[in-house]
């Protein structure tokens, strides 16, 4: 398999951003894979499951295709063939209901594998809550990347979002299977006061040629 740079962290650190141009830079793939933890979470709400029953949750999951096919350097995500837009990915009602399906561990046991298959296609920047503790643990570039409170809860909210980033990082922290840690040989960076382009030149400064 190919070497995979992961990025863990709480909800709007910044990761998605740093993560995207550190794989543009390294030539590698870039997998977001909170988009296929809402891709899951968009097919239960079209299905009219509730998200929070956990039972119609494990067995919807059972019935559902999801493909994350490269697209331009980085995974798509489509459910049963469907591609889903950026707007269906998240949207409030996803926003709300994501962390409760990503509790499900037969949820999580199927992205995870979907997840370590795709390190046979090339190199990859994966980021997400357990990329460097459960998906990749034995991979030697793992990165954290945290902000305070403050500063993730503006940033959503400056992206339109409505959502309530403490609860969604009460639930992922606080979940019994793979919950948001900071991994084993991770290096943290606070990216609280950092400009995009200095947390990328941190992420790339620690990385061999
Ligand atoms: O990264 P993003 O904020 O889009 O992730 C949405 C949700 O998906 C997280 O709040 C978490 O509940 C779940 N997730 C996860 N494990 C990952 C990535 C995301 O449980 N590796």
């Amino acid at each position: 398999d190919h070497p995979v740079i992961t990025i863990d962290g709480p909800a709007a650190s910044g990761k998605s951003s740093v993560a995207r141009l550190v794989a543009r830079q390294r030539g590698a793939i870039y997998v977001n894979t909170g988009n296929m933890y809402r891709a899951m979470t968009w097919a239960v709400l079209d299905a009219g499951i509730d998200p929070a029953d956990a039972d119609a949750v494990r067995a919807a999951a059972a019935t559902l295709q999801i493909q994350s096919p490269v697209v331009e350097g980085q995974t798509q995500v489509q459910v049963n063939g469907r591609t889903l837009t950026d707007a269906d990915l998240n949207s409030d009602p996803v926003n709300r209901a994501v962390s409760h399906v990503a509790r499900v561990p037969e949820v999580r046991d199927l992205l995870v594998a979907a997840q370590r298959a795709l390190a046979a296609i090339g190199p990859l920047v994966m980021e997400g809550r357990d990329i460097g503790s459960v998906v990749f643990p034995d991979s030697p570039l793992k990165f954290y990347i945290d902000a305070s409170e403050e500063v993730r809860a503006a940033r959503r909210s400056a992206q339109g979002h409505t959502d309530q980033v403490a609860e969604r990082d009460r639930l992922d922290s606080t979940r019994k299977t793979s919950p948001l840690v900071v991994p084993q040989g991770a290096i943290v960076i606070d990216n609280s006061h950092l400009t995009l382009e200095q947390a990328v030149q941190q992420v790339l400064s620690k990385l061999p040629n």
